[in-house]
């Protein structure tokens, strides 16, 4: 979460015949996660000059981890994605099974039970762990019942996900309370969750057992890392799958294991992060919408306005009447020069400039295009 002006032109990338694209669309994987302040580049040169034990680094960086989340321990991972493989081996298996048991044999214990409505395109890696989802409730509401009904000697854990796009439809503390009465862990996708800085403990303290997160998100760490934490004995097992750098060095997750760079690079911006006013950054991002919001007055059939709750930082909502066209209006904005990635199609179908991923002074550039493409496409 980088907030240093940065060069628009990069060398390494026009060499490639490529172009910087300006970030008004949030910590989105497609565009490269976030950006790496300057301590956490300099951590991972470091490393990158060693050798080391790398077990005994993952297990540092999981003491730290386990620290900032509350948890009972934890691990780095590669993304929030392998997080979520390692949930699922981890509580398939438990620590008393071989590492090499998945993919080939799924234990007798491997369905995971989930939500209709937390359905998303995130929960492959689920399956990829070995399990089989289950799916309860229906798009918008899930009862009790249907919980309690689907637990069984086949459980392996009750899914829960948590994600600006999903809605909440049985609260997280039923979950919890259903699932342990159960025995049954409870594993959390909560990769975009942070900021704000307090959803690195909710869900720990609310009795998950094991969580995810992405490093690469909004915490400003190596878009390959991410943070796996929660029960002691199923880190344990997740460990088993692959991140026990010793023989054999393999199970499911050898394909995500996580550099020493990554390692360090996670650890070095967590600090950061942790160390931020987010309280200023809420109110840079504050004024930065309300500048793109004012430069938008007067333009015909705009409407726009500063909007924050449910969404990744204050934001300039835009809304649009015709002859506008949203879709055609962002496309305008990242074929242009710079190339300008807004986001489009909102609930209303409204076009919102983030302000996160914006570094100081990018506002102003957003602002004068916007204006520009509202102000022609308005007059055809
Ligand atoms: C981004 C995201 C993921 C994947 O995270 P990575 O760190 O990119 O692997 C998983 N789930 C949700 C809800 C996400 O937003």
């Amino acid at each position: 979460m980088s907030a240093q002006a940065g060069p628009l032109h990069s060398p390494m990338l026009e060499r490639l015949g490529l172009r910087s694209v300006i970030n008004a669309s949030s910590w989105l994987t497609s565009l490269g996660g976030s950006l790496m302040a300057p301590e956490v580049l300099a951590a991972m040169q470091d490393v990158s000059r060693h050798f080391v034990d790398m077990a005994a680094l993952n297990r540092v960086a999981g003491e730290r981890l386990a620290e900032a989340t509350g948890a009972q321990a934890g691990m780095v991972t590669a993304g929030a994605s392998a997080a979520l493989v390692l949930q699922a081996a981890a509580c398939l298996t438990g620590e008393e099974y071989a590492a090499s048991v998945l993919p080939d044999t799924r234990p007798e214990r491997c369905e995971i039970v989930i939500q209709k409505a937390h359905r998303n395109r995130y929960d492959g890696a689920w399956r990829l762990g070995g399990a089989r989802l289950v799916e309860i409730g229906t798009a918008r509401a899930t009862a009790d019942w249907e919980l309690r009904g689907a637990i069984g000697t086949r459980t392996a854990a009750v899914a829960y996900v948590e994600a600006p796009f999903l809605g909440q439809p049985l609260p997280f503390e039923r979950i919890v309370e259903i699932a342990h009465r159960h025995q049954v862990p409870v594993i959390v996708d909560a990769a975009a969750e942070v900021p704000p800085v307090g959803n690195l403990r909710r869900h720990i303290a609310a009795g998950a057992d094991l969580v995810a997160y992405s490093g690469g998100k909004g915490i400003g760490g190596p878009q390959t890392s991410g943070i796996l934490c929660g029960r002691r004995d199923l880190i344990e097992a997740a460990w088993v799958h692959g991140l026990n750098y010793d023989s054999p060095h393999a199970g499911v997750g050898r394909p995500m294991k996580a550099s020493k760079e990554s390692i360090v690079g996670l650890l070095v911006a967590l600090d950061l992060f942790l160390a931020r006013n987010h309280a200023a950054d809420v109110q840079r991002w504050r004024a930065m919408a309300a500048h793109v919001v004012a430069a938008l007055q007067g333009v015909p059939a705009v409407s726009a306005w500063v909007e924050e709750e449910g969404r990744q930082g204050p934001q300039a909502i835009i809304q649009l009447a015709p002859p506008h066209d949203g879709g055609a209006v962002a496309a305008a904005l990242l074929r242009g020069d710079p190339p300008i990635a807004i986001g489009a199609g909102g609930l209303r179908g409204e076009l919102f400039a983030v302000m996160v991923t914006l570094r100081n002074g990018e506002e102003r550039i957003v602002a004068d295009r916007l204006r520009e493409v509202l102000s022609r496409s308005g007059s055809r």
